[in-house]
């Protein structure tokens, strides 16, 4: 007899989006002539550069040739050409020193982040924000780290860092004793960013109780303050206990592409049950390569061509088009009277419901009154409950046509 793993029964099912979809979905069917509007995904809607289509189209030529054919990527980490352009374009040219060797370049930040817990013992305390992306928390219920979920969704044996109003939506360090912390700025689904004194005292925390920061670094491209640190290397310290996420998706319309990576330095130690420490590269390296086989030639050579002149010209113009939308979304929402944080140095605008209405309340509200979909804070943790994210990743047409809903309601 077969036995399931009994972890994934713990899961709450997928209840998000596929319940956005639900009400998306008989709102449509009762009201035929409505054009719903969603300002709730967080998929990009901007072609790919034409830098990248133009060395993607080069790569495929090179890959029908005999001579320039090219099969397995040695190694499964990535091509030299690639890791050494993310070494010098993404951290040298911030003063941080990372090798390509350190650099990890794999098919999504998705599958990175929910795959590093494996490498990590079963006994470890994690620590995740509220709200959260999911991939941290799932992955690791999906591994047997956690006991059930309560009735507000916090599964039992993680630890829950609200990000409030109060906090600035940037949590302290915990009083008590965790192992792993997820960080994600900035943030999904706050917008928030932290400055360098406040990811400097989680390297601090790290480093006095040999903890590891899992930083996903997924949105550093729209960070528009310069006193704001991209990567958390450029924190004095970082090297020996953080893990770096980046990912091509939303910097460079790759969320069907397929292509980001994950740094991890060579200082950094985990250790065994006996104290003794072990570097984390090599394991990390070992589960890539007998797990995974690479990403295709022709899409580490589009992401390549994101550092050449013309792709970081064209880049930089895709996320200035949704960082205006975020702009004009918050500039709109706050003329209307909302209350509104984030979507300066992020894609994400996260809004306080008015009059402390409750997040799927106010779904409902948007969806019949405006004909616009959003996604309930309440379903990114309990903290997010009272708040609402709106995604800047619209298309400009689309944006000013919801606000203007939005205005009569
Ligand atoms: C979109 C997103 C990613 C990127 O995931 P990919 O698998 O690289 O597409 C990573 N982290 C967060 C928080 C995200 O929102």
């Amino acid at each position: 007899m077969v036995n399931i793993n009994e972890n994934f029964q713990k899961l709450q099912a997928g209840y998000l989006f596929p319940e956005i979809g639900r009400r998306r979905r008989a709102f449509e069917a009762a009201n035929p002539d409505a054009r719903v509007i969603s300002m709730g995904i967080g998929d990009v809607t901007q072609p790919l550069a034409g830098a990248v289509v133009e060395a993607m189209k080069a790569a495929a030529e090179q890959m029908g040739k005999a001579e320039t054919f090219r099969g397995y990527d040695d190694g499964g980490v990535g091509y030299d050409f690639l890791r050494e352009a993310i070494a010098k374009n993404d951290f040298g040219s911030r003063g941080v020193e990372i090798k390509p060797d350190e650099i990890f370049v794999s098919d999504g930040a998705k599958c990175d982040t929910g795959n590093i817990q494996e490498i990590f013992g079963l006994s470890n305390v994690v620590a995740v924000t509220d709200p959260v992306y999911p991939v941290y928390v799932d992955t690791n219920v999906m591994a047997g780290r956690t006991g059930g979920a309560a009735e507000n969704g916090r599964y039992d044996g993680i630890v829950y860092l609200a990000c409030t109003e109060e906090n600035g939506f940037v949590a302290e360090p915990p009083n008590d004793k965790v192992d792993i912390i997820y960080l994600c700025f900035p943030n999904n689904p706050t917008g928030a960013v932290a400055k360098k004194e406040q990811l400097a005292g989680w390297v601090a925390y790290a480093k006095e109780n040999k903890a590891v920061i899992l930083f996903d670094a997924a949105y550093e491209a729209f960070i528009s303050d310069p006193a704001i640190p991209h990567s958390i290397y450029e924190i004095p310290g970082a090297r020996d206990v953080a893990i770096e996420f980046r990912s091509y998706s939303k910097t460079a319309g790759f969320t069907g592409v397929r292509c980001a990576f994950t740094v991890v330095p060579d200082g950094l130690t985990a250790y065994t049950k006996s104290g003794d420490a072990v570097a984390v590269a090599p394991i990390w390296k070992r589960r890539q390569c007998t797990k995974f086989n690479g990403v295709s030639y022709i899409t580490q050579s589009g992401a390549a061509a994101i550092y050449s002149d013309a792709g970081k010209r064209q880049t930089q113009e895709i996320i200035d088009i949704y960082m205006s939308n975020a702009k004009v979304i918050r500039e709109a929402l706050g003329k209307f009277g909302y209350t509104v944080y984030g979507g300066v140095n992020a894609p994400y605008i996260w809004l306080k419901t008015p009059d402390g209405v409750g997040s799927w309340e106010f779904f409902d509200l948007l969806l019949n009154k405006a004909h616009v979909v959003g996604t309930p804070g309440a379903g990114f943790g309990s903290a997010g409950e009272g708040y609402f994210r709106l995604t800047a990743f619209g298309t400009v047409d689309n944006v000013a046509e919801a606000l203007d809903r939005i205005s009569k309601i």
